[in-house]
C-alpha cells in the first residue's frame, strides 16, 4: 500500500510515514476542515506534532471529529487503519462509550484527562476484543485561542494487565493447593480459586478418575449440571456453544474449552481431568494455551501432594487401628490370662514356702523354674494391662509418703545381681531428700524397675548408674529428678521420639535377651506423664544411653511408709539373673549316645533341654548363636538342638554359618520353634535344618528325634572319642566342654592357621605363661597380615588380643590345665577371636570392665565375657575395616 501512495505535494506531511503519506492524498477540501492550504496555523501545528512523534498519538478537529493519526498509532485500531479524515467515534464506535466521557470533558473543562488501563472494546481483529490503554485527552486549541479539536496520546497495555491477572490466578492456586485434604477436597478448592479468572476461564470442571470412568467433583461459572457427572477423556467437550453460556470482558457467548488430562506420578492412566473454557474476548493464541498448562499443572501438582498426603494418613490410620486391635487383644487375653496365672502361682507358691511340704532337692527346683516363671508372666501380663489401662484413663494413682531416695536405691537392688551376673557395674548414688514424698509406690518402681532392666538388657559393657536427686520447689513440693545411665549400645538419634512409643523397638537392637514386647518405655512415659512429669533419652549408638525423668512431687508429713519390692518384681529379677548367667551346667552323666550342644536363649529352657538329653547324650549348652559358633569352633557335637529367635547371632545366621563352614557343614540340626512360627520353621528347614518341633513338646519326642538325628551323624561314635576328646565330667561344664582340640597335649597349634582366600581360622594352645601373649601376637601378627587385615585394625587387633591373654594368664585360678585356648576366625566382613582359660578369675568378672584391658578390648570391638565351671572365655568381635 505504501508504493501506491504518491509522495507528499505539501511540506507539512513530510517526514510523517505512512500516515503522512496518507494525509497528503486525502481530498481534505472536501472535508470539514477544508483545503490544506486554508488550514489554520493552529490545526497545521498540530498535525506536525502528531506526524513527527513516536508516541501514538491522535488529534481530532472540528465538530466531526476528523482524525489525524500517526503510524505508531495505526496498529492500536487493527483492521481499521486507514481511518485518517474520518470521524473517530465511528472509528471507535464500539469502545466510544467509555471514550465519550473523557473527550467531551478534556474539551469542555480544558483540562486534561488521564485514564490508566482504561477497558477498551476494540473490534480490530475480527472480534470483540478485550483491549486496555493508558490514554489522556488534551483540548487542542484553534487560532483564536478555542477549543478546535483533542489530542489523545495513549499506550496500549492489554499484555501486562492480562499476564498480572493470570500471575493472580496462578498464586491463588499455589495457596488454595497448600492447604492438605483427601483429593476431592483440594481440587474442589483449587476450583473455586479459578473465580480469579472468569475473564480468561469463564467456567470450569473437575473430573477424578474412578472405577476406570472420570466423576465429576467440582465446577466454577456454571451450574454443574452443565457439565457431564461422568465421562472419559475423550467424551469431555472441546465445543461448549451449545452450552448457552456466556463470559469474557464483554459477556458473549463461550465457544471454545480445553480438556487438560491430570497425570499424577506413578499413575497408569489420568487422575482426572479438566476442562477450562475460554475467554471469547481474546484469541486462544500461544500465551493463553500456556497459561491454561499451567493451571492444570497446578492441579496435578496438588493432586500429587494430596495423594501422597492421603496414603500416609490412611497408613497412619491403619497403624492406628491395628494398634487398637492389639491393645484390645492384649487387654483380652491379659485378663484371661490372669486368673490361670493366679490359680496356678498360688499353690505353687504355698507349696513351696510351707516347711511342712516334703520336696526332694530336684522337684523342688523344677516348681521353683516354674514360679519363676510364672511370675515373670504375671509382670507381662500386669505391664500390659497398665498399658490398657492407662489408655483408657483408668490408672488411679494411690499416693503415698514414700522416702524416696531409700526406696529407689532399694528398687535398684533388686536387679542388682542380675546386672553384676552380667559384668556390670551398677552404682547407685541416691543421697537422702530433703523431704519424704507422696508418690505412688507401684508406679514408681515399674518406672525404676523398666529403666533399670533395659539398662541391664542393652548393656554388654561397662556401668550402669542410677542417680537421684531433688531441689525444693517452693513450699510443699520437691522436684524430683531420676537419671539412669548405661554404657550400652545406645540408640540412634532418630529412634529417641519414638522409643516411648507403644511396639516400637529398635530393630537389630542387640540385647541380652529376645524377651521384650517393646511397651516398657511406653508404660514408662505414661507413668511418668500421669503424675504430671516427663522422660527424655539422650543417646548415642556405641556410647550408652541417659533416660531422665523430671517430676513434681508434694512433700510429705507425718508418718512415711515403707514400700517394699513387688513379689513380681522380684519373681521377674530372678528369672533374669538366670538368663543372663552363663549357660549353667546341665547334669551329664549321659554321653553314651553321643554329643548335643543346646543354644536357647532363656536359661530355664536351656537347663530343662539339658536335663531331658542329658540322661543320654553330653550336653554342651550356649545362650545364643554366638556363643554356640565359639563353642563349636573347640567341639563339634553330633546333633545341634536351636532356638530360633535369640538375641546377637539368630538361629537362621548360626544355621547359615554352620552351613558355610565345611569343618561343621554335617553337623545335624534340630531346630525348636514356637506353635505361632510355623513359617520360620519352614524357612530353617529350606535353610538346611534337619528337623523342627514346636515347643511346648513332650520330651520323649524331643528324645527320639535327637537320638535319630545322632544316629545319623558322620562324627558318631565316639563318644568318648576316637579323636582323643573326654568325656564330659559329672556335672558338666558352663562354656567349654573339653574339646577333641583340648586333649591335642603339646602345647602348639592346634588347627591351622588355614584359610581359602576369604575365611580364615587357626586354634592355637599356648602354655599359661608370661610368653604366652607374646606368643599370640607373634601368631596373629602373620594370620592378620595373611588375612589382608588393615594394619592400624590389626595392630588394634593385637593389643586387644594380648590382652585378653594376659587376662587369662593372669586371672585363671587354679586352672585345670595350664594352658591358654587362642581360636581366630576372619571372613570378609568380621575377626571373632576366643580366648578361653581353664580357671575360675580372681576377681569378679565386673573388674573386666573397669581395667585398661578391657578399656582396649571394648575400643576394639564387641568383647563379652563368659564366666563358667570349667573356665572362663572372652570372645572380641571387630568388623573388619578394610
Ligand atoms: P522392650 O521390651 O523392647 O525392651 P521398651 O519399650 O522397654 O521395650 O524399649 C523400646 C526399645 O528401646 C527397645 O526395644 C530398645 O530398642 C530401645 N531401648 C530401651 N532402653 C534402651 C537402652 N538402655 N539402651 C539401648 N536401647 C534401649
Amino acid at each position: 500500500m505504501l508504493n501506491d501512495v504518491p509522495a507528499p505535494s505539501s511540506e507539512l506531511f513530510e517526514g510523517g510515514g505512512e500516515a503522512g503519506r496518507l494525509m497528503a492524498n486525502t481530498d481534505w477540501a472536501a472535508t470539514e476542515v477544508g483545503a490544506v492550504e486554508q488550514w489554520p496555523a493552529s490545526l497545521r501545528f498540530a498535525v506536525r506534532t502528531v506526524l513527527v512523534s513516536r508516541f501514538p498519538m491522535v488529534l481530532t478537529w472540528g465538530a466531526g471529529f476528523l482524525q489525524f493519526y500517526n503510524d505508531a498509532y495505526a496498529p492500536l485500531i487493527g483492521a481499521k487503519h486507514p481511518a485518517i479524515g474520518e470521524d473517530i467515534r465511528d472509528t471507535l464506535a464500539e469502545g466510544w462509550d467509555a471514550l465519550a466521557g473523557p473527550v467531551e470533558h478534556a474539551m469542555t473543562a480544558r483540562e486534561a484527562s488521564w485514564l490508566p488501563r482504561l477497558p477498551l472494546l476494540l473490534e480490530r481483529d475480527g472480534y470483540r476484543e478485550e483491549t486496555y490503554f493508558t490514554v489522556s485527552h488534551a483540548p487542542a486549541f484553534g487560532d483564536d485561542g478555542s477549543v478546535a479539536g483533542m489530542h489523545a496520546v495513549c499506550t496500549e497495555v492489554t499484555a501486562e494487565v492480562v499476564a498480572e491477572r493470570r500471575q493472580e490466578v496462578l498464586r491463588s492456586l499455589t495457596a488454595a493447593g497448600d492447604e492438605l485434604g483427601d483429593e476431592e477436597a483440594v481440587v474442589a478448592r483449587l476450583c473455586a480459586a479459578l473465580e480469579v479468572d472468569v475473564l480468561d476461564i469463564p467456567f470450569a470442571g473437575v473430573w477424578l478418575a474412578q472405577e476406570g470412568r472420570l466423576r465429576r467433583v467440582a465446577t466454577v461459572g456454571c451450574p454443574a449440571s452443565a457439565l457431564p457427572p461422568t465421562a472419559t477423556l475423550a467424551d469431555l467437550p472441546t465445543d461448549v456453544s451449545g452450552l448457552g453460556l456466556t463470559g469474557g470482558r464483554w459477556d458473549d457467548p463461550v465457544r471454545d474449552a480445553v480438556v487438560l488430562p491430570l497425570h499424577t506420578p506413578g499413575a497408569e492412566g489420568p487422575a482426572g481431568a479438566l476442562l477450562l473454557a475460554v475467554t471469547p474476548a481474546r484469541r486462544l493464541d500461544t500465551d493463553l494455551r500456556d497459561h491454561l498448562s499451567l493451571v492444570a499443572s497446578q492441579f496435578t501438582a496438588a493432586l500429587t501432594v494430596s495423594q501422597a498426603f492421603s496414603a500416609e494418613r490412611r497408613r497412619a490410620e491403619a497403624l492406628a487401628e491395628l494398634d487398637r486391635a492389639k491393645t484390645a487383644f492384649f487387654s483380652d487375653i491379659s485378663h484371661e490370662l490372669r486368673t490361670p496365672l493366679t490359680l496356678l502361682l498360688g499353690p505353687l507358691d504355698d507349696v513351696l514356702t510351707d516347711p511342712a511340704t516334703q520336696l526332694s532337692a530336684p522337684v523342688r527346683d523344677e516348681l521353683a523354674v516354674a514360679l519363676r516363671n510364672g511370675r515373670r508372666l504375671e509382670r507381662l501380663v500386669d505391664d500390659v494391662l497398665d498399658v490398657v489401662r492407662l489408655e483408657a484413663g483408668a490408672v488411679a494413682l494411690d499416693p503415698q509418703p514414700v522416702d524416696l531416695a531409700a526406696y529407689t536405691a532399694e528398687l535398684t537392688g533388686v536387679l542388682r545381681a542380675a546386672a553384676e551376673r552380667a559384668g556390670l557395674a551398677l552404682v547407685v548414688d541416691c543421697p537422702p531428700l530433703p523431704a519424704a514424698v507422696v508418690v505412688d509406690a507401684r508406679v514408681w518402681e515399674k518406672i525404676v524397675l523398666n529403666l533399670v532392666a533395659n539398662a541391664v538388657k542393652y548393656t554388654f559393657v561397662g556401668t550402669i548408674q542410677v542417680v537421684l536427686r531433688a531441689t525444693p520447689q517452693g513450699a510443699g513440693a520437691l522436684s524430683v529428678q531420676l537419671s539412669v545411665s548405661d554404657t550400652g549400645i545406645g540408640i540412634p538419634v532418630e529412634h529417641h521420639e519414638r522409643v516411648f512409643d507403644r511396639f516400637h523397638r529398635v530393630l537389630d537392637a542387640q540385647a541380652r535377651t529376645r524377651e521384650g514386647s517393646g511397651i516398657g518405655l511406653s508404660l514408662v512415659r505414661d507413668l511418668v506423664q500421669l503424675q504430671g512429669g516427663s522422660v527424655v533419652v539422650d543417646s548415642a549408638p556405641g556410647s550408652g544411653s541417659t533416660f531422665t525423668v523430671r517430676v513434681e512431687l508434694p512433700t510429705a508429713d507425718g508418718q512415711v511408709g515403707e514400700p517394699a519390692p513387688s513379689a513380681a518384681a522380684r519373681g521377674t529379677a530372678a528369672a533374669w539373673e538366670r538368663d543372663i548367667a552363663a549357660p549353667a551346667a546341665p547334669e551329664r552323666d549321659g554321653g553314651g549316645g553321643g554329643s548335643v550342644l543346646v543354644v536357647d536363649d532363656n536359661a530355664d529352657m536351656r537347663d530343662y533341654l539339658a536335663r531331658l538329653l542329658s540322661p543320654r547324650f553330653a550336653v554342651t549348652a550356649a545362650a545364643n548363636g554366638e556363643q554356640a559358633l565359639a563353642e563349636l569352633a573347640v567341639a563339634v557335637p553330633d546333633v545341634l538342638v536351636t532356638d530360633v529367635m535369640m538375641p546377637r547371632v539368630d538361629g537362621f545366621d548360626l544355621l547359615r554359618r554352620l552351613r558355610a563352614d565345611p569343618a561343621v557343614a554335617d553337623v545335624p540340626v534340630l531346630v525348636l520353634t514356637a506353635r505361632a512360627g510355623q513359617e520360620a520353621a519352614v524357612e530353617m528347614l529350606e535353610a538346611g535344618a534337619d528337623d523342627h518341633l514346636a515347643k511346648p513338646f513332650q520330651s520323649a519326642e524331643l528324645l527320639a528325634r535327637v537320638t535319630a538325628l545322632a544316629s545319623r551323624s558322620h562324627r558318631r561314635p565316639p563318644a568318648h572319642g576316637d579323636d582323643g576328646s573326654r568325656p564330659a565330667p559329672a556335672g558338666g561344664v558352663a562354656v567349654a566342654p573339653p574339646a577333641r582340640s583340648v586333649a591335642v597335649d603339646p602345647v602348639g597349634p592346634v588347627t591351622g592357621p588355614t584359610g581359602d582366600g576369604t575365611s580364615h581360622r587357626a586354634h592355637w594352645r599356648l602354655a599359661a605363661g608370661e610368653r604366652a601373649p607374646g606368643q599370640a601376637r607373634a601368631h596373629l601378627r602373620r594370620m592378620l597380615a595373611d588375612a589382608g587385615v588393615h594394619p592400624d585394625q590389626a595392630y588394634d587387633l593385637l593389643v586387644a588380643i594380648g590382652e585378653a591373654v594376659t587376662n587369662a594368664v593372669e586371672h585363671a585360678q587354679n586352672p585345670t590345665e595350664p594352658v591358654v585356648d587362642l581360636l581366630v576366625e576372619i571372613d570378609e566382613e568380621c575377626v571373632v577371636a576366643t580366648v578361653r582359660d581353664t580357671g575360675q578369675w580372681r576377681e569378679r568378672v565386673a573388674s573386666m570392665d573397669r581395667g585398661r584391658g578391657s578399656t582396649l578390648m571394648a575400643a576394639v570391638g564387641q568383647v563379652s565375657v563368659l564366666p563358667g565351671a570349667e573356665g572362663t572365655t572372652v570372645v572380641i568381635r571387630a568388623r573388619l575395616r578394610r
